[in-house]
């Protein structure tokens, strides 16, 4: 069995991400979306909503996808999964830096683990989550950003102004 763990924030979950788990399960038995617990950073979405929302996401692929929360080192956690395997996306080159900096500190914490990058597909490529956030917040449509699950929880965060 081999697994994948996708790191990230998903502060929400969007179609650029799903299109990487997607991709990967060609590639991997299963993947882990693991979402950070990170205090210092304010989210719209909490630790707990943006697990399950990845969970409903998915829903369809059963236990080939599964979402969890972590905090500490992603090391640590990808062992205590039995992964060997970071998965991460990259946009453009300016991902590249912030990536190769992680993948070099993850493989000199743990050597037997390897950082997988999947580049985003073109029509993904724009998109992140800040984004989907900011054009949510003032209304904007989000129908090609985000799965429909997400659109329903943004609505209820943003009703439309009358
Ligand atoms: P982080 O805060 O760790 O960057 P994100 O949730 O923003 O967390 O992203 C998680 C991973 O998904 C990162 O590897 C990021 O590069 C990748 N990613 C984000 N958006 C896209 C996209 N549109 N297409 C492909 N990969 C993406």
């Amino acid at each position: 069995m081999r697994t994948a763990i996708f790191p990230g924030s998903f502060d929400p979950i969007t179609n650029g991400h799903v299109d990487v788990v997607v991709r990967a399960l060609s590639m991997f038995d299963s993947v882990i979306v693991a979402v950070l617990n990170n205090p210092e950073k304010k989210s719209m979405f909490t630790l707990s909503e943006r697990v399950a929302l990845i969970q409903d996401v998915f829903a369809a692929e059963g236990q080939r996808v599964l979402a969890k929360s972590f905090s500490g080192l992603l090391v640590d956690f990808a062992r205590s999964q039995n992964a060997s395997i970071i998965l991460r996306g990259l946009r453009a080159i300016s991902d590249f830096d912030y990536e190769a900096q992680m993948a070099l500190m993850n493989r000199s914490l743990d050597p037997n683990i390897e950082t997988v990058f999947l580049m985003a597909s073109e029509a993904n490529s724009y998109v992140s989550s800040s984004i989907v956030r900011q054009v949510a917040r003032f209304g904007g449509d989000v129908r090609r950003l985000v799965p429909a699950r997400i659109v329903e929880e943004l609505a209820k965060k943003f009703p439309a102004k009358k």
